[in-house]
């Protein structure tokens, strides 16, 4: 059977109706929250700002790194839910199968309109994004950038080929990195996230 991703958008989107006192919500094994964009782009972006041109490489490694974490962490937990097994599971068919999962799911959190374009098992990942958060908040709030700008998903889609094919968690972190070569904050079309093997 093939990944049906309208199906696993469904599970998230009736699930996240549940909501504790907080307003936590308890979803796939993980603990959600509603989030705005542009706070969060606020933080990420003036942090970068803040630490200045000649730190700006390693403000960036540093975002990067951070999304990749939590991407590995939030979809490990995701990948061992009891939603999971109920809703995705019975779809997987192979490794790659696991991969189109967690981009549904990354869909239905709203992390944008994430599409994969090309998977090489075990070696790259291509995923592509027309509406990028980060690019779109990047562009309302300091106009064109001179380089990429979506560090969340950059790590993130790194994240997705650690999970699958790094070695088992907790170990797996950083077997990938991935780069943006194309981004809309800095004027193409789409944002383009590309995962190899990581060279260190
Ligand atoms: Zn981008």
């Amino acid at each position: 059977m093939a990944i049906d991703v309208s199906k696993i958008i469904h599970a998230v989107m009736e699930g996240s109706k549940i909501r504790e006192s907080k307003g936590i919500i308890p979803l796939f094994g993980v603990y959600l929250s509603l989030f705005s964009v542009y706070y969060y782009n606020r933080l990420s972006f003036d942090f970068e700002i803040k630490m200045g041109p000649q730190r700006e490489a390693e403000a960036k490694a540093l975002l990067i790194e951070a999304a990749q974490e939590c991407g590995y962490a939030t979809f490990h937990g995701i990948r061992d839910s009891w939603e999971w097994e109920q809703v995705v599971t019975p779809m997987v068919e192979s490794k790659e199968d696991q991969i189109l999962g967690f981009v549904a799911v990354a869909v239905a959190f709203g992390w944008g309109d994430l599409a994969i374009v090309g998977l090489d098992p075990g070696e790259k990942l291509v995923m592509h994004a027309s509406d990028s958060y980060e690019a779109r908040g990047y562009l309302e709030q300091y106009g064109l950038a001179t380089s990429e700008k979506c560090y969340m998903l950059r790590g993130v889609a790194a994240a997705f080929m650690d999970l699958v094919y790094g070695a088992d968690y907790p170990d797996g972190c950083f077997t990938f990195a991935a780069q943006e070569p194309r981004c809309r904050a800095k004027g193409d079309s789409y944002c383009e996230f590309v995962a190899r093997r990581s060279s260190g």
